[in-house]
């Protein structure tokens, strides 16, 4: 009995059906197949190969292979069974990401053009011929054999040179040829050729734990799990300050990975936000820069197509790409970097909601080949992996062109906005007097503000006290539409005060300002300086982010505002001060991670002043100056912040001690929504694994989006795959309503 295969088929609706495997064809998973459809043919990719022979005598069985082989390597596959079993998320949603639509269908193909090649040189005699009596064939001939490459027809005089190059071919002398063009996203861009940096001793260093891990051998022993000590095949943490050269240190460790012959993945947060790391890579790789391939969202259909292929065919061997090209088709891969490894932006939110810095993790070991994190702040959890010996760790300590971390002011907002009475304290008075210093001097000036989101805490602006939960040690949101606090981990309930418990102000419930009014106010604040604002409002334009970057550059920008955006990467050596609005903001996000995401901000953002040769300065305004997230980026603190916050995470058992899963119910229909919540929870409370916390069905913090209401619940246990199973095992056992929407985030980012 013949074996059957799982196919997802092309096109819009992306069915899943089996069918029958005849005996001749070597079918593998990630094949392309043809397979009738109804009454007519179509094609797919194959998921999966049955492990038994097909009972049902009714499957049809599939016609061909479209091509041997498999689109994606084997160790690829591998990965994807990794994440469905990992997250819970069926296969061909995997295989939905790792292969782009525009792989699997047949919509898309190379582009070519009709080229020409000299494949046999004419005789001096025949030559003199044609100069006499063809001209045409002789000016032909004549170009081509002053190249051993095809020139494309265009460049021989078009359609009209068909007939001269038709004589030549039947002369035996040329061939005509489709010569495959590439769609090249960057082909108008120009880039200035770099050498390599004599590193300083830390990067030397840095650079020598990454060979040693580069050369091992692929079949080294695995660790002893009794005696920790780092193996030089695991993941490498890079924790360099801003500034200190990491980028260099990745540049020469590509360079050992490519002389090994190997191919290098270079991930970074998000493509938009990285020109320069690009830039970067293009300009030291200059004379191999056609083997650089870039994938991000914004690419054609066809320039992906293009660069997808180019990678499978190992014609790029260096990729740079946002959190999916994780998936990137290299065959020998020996360096896998992740920049700003601590970014939120590599989780994923769609499902399969993966966190493309795991996955690295997990690809590196499946493929045997090294991986390197970098951050001037890494997240708790790759912290945490170094001090249990899982990682190993490598610093740099100091800024790489001598020039040294800028000083940095807090200002307590609370004295402002009694000074200030009357007025929107936005701007301190101290913030505004050293503005001035910097537009007379003809420096820059970054202000960064991170106002975004809908639901907030309540902080009282005279006191700056915050209401927490008193059960979890975050703040309590406040929920416009129902006039209540509500606590986003446990679910506990409160109301709204009138006044601050704290001090009896009213103004507590007073809302806040965002980047738009903040442009306002610092246009009337400084009538006559250049000011330009990046936020997601204003970068909806394709261009916006790229030209006002570059007119930043060229100093035809005085101020530059934005959100979030702006905080990270960028290196503009004129920028000798940054203004922080409102450090409170993302301090009080009701998350437990808050902490962290502010002092990563606050450094990140802190990293962008004092680049050159001129002295950089920092000043944080905040309503709670003594907050320790605050106190130790001002400090340039990791160590100290570090410390402080794994104890609370272990206090209140969140990761790294614990791994999260958030379950979201979603429906136009509010009480279904919720009812179908309840139900789960019932049922997950029913057999809960060892260790395992589950919290109460809430609202969501966003109660609504999309016409939908929203309701959720946290789940938090030490081991990941057995909160996972249990997760996806009730999930699949429960049926829900048809309006209902169930989804379940394993090791969620963002709550809701
Ligand atoms: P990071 O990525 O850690 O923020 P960068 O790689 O951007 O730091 O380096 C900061 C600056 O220092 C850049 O202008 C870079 O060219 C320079 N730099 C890096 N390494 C060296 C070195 N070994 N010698 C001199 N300058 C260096
Ligand atoms: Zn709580």
């Amino acid at each position: 009995m013949p074996l059957s295969a799982s196919v997802l088929i092309d096109g819009p609706s992306e069915l899943v059906f089996d069918y029958a495997i005849p005996e001749n064809l070597k079918v593998l998973p990630g094949c392309r197949v043809r397979i009738p459809l109804r009454n007519r043919p179509a094609t797919g990719t194959v998921l999966r190969i049955a492990d038994k022979p097909a009972g049902d005598f009714a499957l049809r069985f599939l016609t061909d292979l479209v091509d041997p082989e498999p689109l994606v390597t084997a160790p690829l596959l591998k990965l994807a069974e990794w994440i469905t079993a990992y997250y819970g998320t069926p296969l061909e949603q995997v295989i939905r990401s790792i292969i782009p639509s525009s792989i699997r269908g047949e919509k898309n193909s190379a582009k070519t053009r009709r080229a020409a090649t000299l494949i046999k040189a004419p005789s001096e005699e025949e030559l003199a011929t044609l100069a006499k009596r063809a001209k045409r064939q002789h000016q032909i001939i004549t170009l081509l054999s002053l190249t051993d490459q095809a020139i494309p027809l265009t460049e021989l005089g078009g359609p009209s040179a068909a007939p001269s190059l038709k004589a030549l071919a039947t002369k035996g002398w040329v061939k005509l040829l489709d010569l495959e063009v590439r769609r090249d996203p960057d082909a108008h861009e120009t880039f200035v050729p770099t050498e390599p940096l004599t590193l300083n001793h830390e990067q030397a260093e840095c650079l020598k734990v990454v060979q040693a891990s580069l050369n091992l051998p692929s079949t080294s022993p695995q660790p002893n799990p009794n005696h920790p000590v780092t193996n030089h095949q695991s993941p490498i943490l890079l924790h360099g300050i801003t500034g200190s050269g990491k980028t260099e240190v990745y540049l020469q460790a590509t360079k050992a990975a490519l002389d090994l012959g190997k191919q290098v993945i270079v991930l970074v947060p998000e493509i938009a936000l990285a020109p320069q790391t690009v830039q970067r890579f293009k300009a030291r790789f200059h004379d191999l820069v056609d083997q650089i391939a870039v994938l991000h969202s914004n690419l054609s259909q066809g320039e992906r197509f293009d660069e997808w292929h180019r990678i499978r065919a190992g014609k790029a061997r260096i990729v740079i790409g946002a959190r999916s090209a994780i998936f990137a088709p290299v065959k020998n891969p020996g360096l896998i970097i992740v920049d700003e490894e601590h970014e939120p932006a590599y989780k994923q939110e769609n499902p399969p909601k993966y966190h493309a810095r795991d996955l690295a993790v997990v690809r590196c070991h499946l493929e045997k080949c090294s991986v390197l994190l970098g951050s001037a702040t890494p997240s708790l959890e790759t912290y945490r992996n170094t001090q249990l010996g899982k990682y190993q760790l490598v610093k740099l300590t100091e800024r790489a062109d001598g020039a040294s971390l800028p000083l940095t002011r807090v200002v307590d907002m609370r004295i402002e906005a009694k000074k200030q009475k009357g007025r929107d304290a936005i701007i301190s008075d101290i913030l505004r007097t050293s503005i001035e210093k910097r537009l007379e001097a003809n420096e820059q000036v970054i202000v960064f503000l991170n106002r975004r989101g809908f639901a907030r805490s309540l902080q009282c602006p005279p006191c700056g006290h915050v209401i927490e939960c008193k059960h979890c040690a975050i703040p309590l949101t406040y929920h416009r539409s129902e006039e209540r606090l509500i606590c986003h981990i446990c679910g506990h309930q409160a109301v709204v005060p009138r006044t601050c418990p704290n001090c009896h102000d009213p103004a507590i419930r007073q809302q806040g300002y965002g980047t738009e009014k903040a442009e306002i106010i610092l246009r009337k604040i400084f009538p006559s300086a250049k000011i330009a604002r990046l936020d997601t409002d204003t970068t909806r334009r394709k261009n916006t982010l790229r030209d006002t970057l570059r007119d930043f550059r060229a100093k035809k920008i005085n101020i530059l505002l934005g959100t979030q955006m702006i905080a990270k990467g960028l290196d503009f050596p004129n920028v000798t001060l940054v203004g922080v609005l409102n450090a409170d903001l993302s301090l009080y996000a009701p998350d437990f991670r808050a902490g962290e995401r502010t002092f990563q901000l606050l450094t990140q953002v802190a990293g962008r002043a004092g680049r050159g040769d001129l002295a950089g300065e920092v000043i944080i305004q905040t309503s709670t100056p003594h907050s320790p997230s605050i106190q130790f980026a001002r400090h340039h603190d990791f160590e100290g912040f570090l410390a402080q916050e794994l104890e609370m995470r272990e206090q209140f058992g969140y990761p790294p001690f614990t791994h999260l899963a958030l379950l979201l119910a979603r429906s136009s229909h509010e009480r279904r929504a919720e009812f179908t919540l309840q139900t789960l929870h019932r049922k997950l409370a029913e057999q809960l694994p060892e260790g395992v916390i589950l919290g109460d069905p809430i609202p969501s913090p966003l109660t609504k989006s999309h016409s939908q209401f929203r309701f959720q619940l946290l789940l938090r246990g030490p081991n990941p795959r057995a909160l996972s199973q249990h997760l996806n095992k009730i999930l699949r056992a429960t049926p829900t309503p048809e309006d209902v929407i169930v989804t379940a985030d394993l090791d969620a980012y963002d709550l809701g």
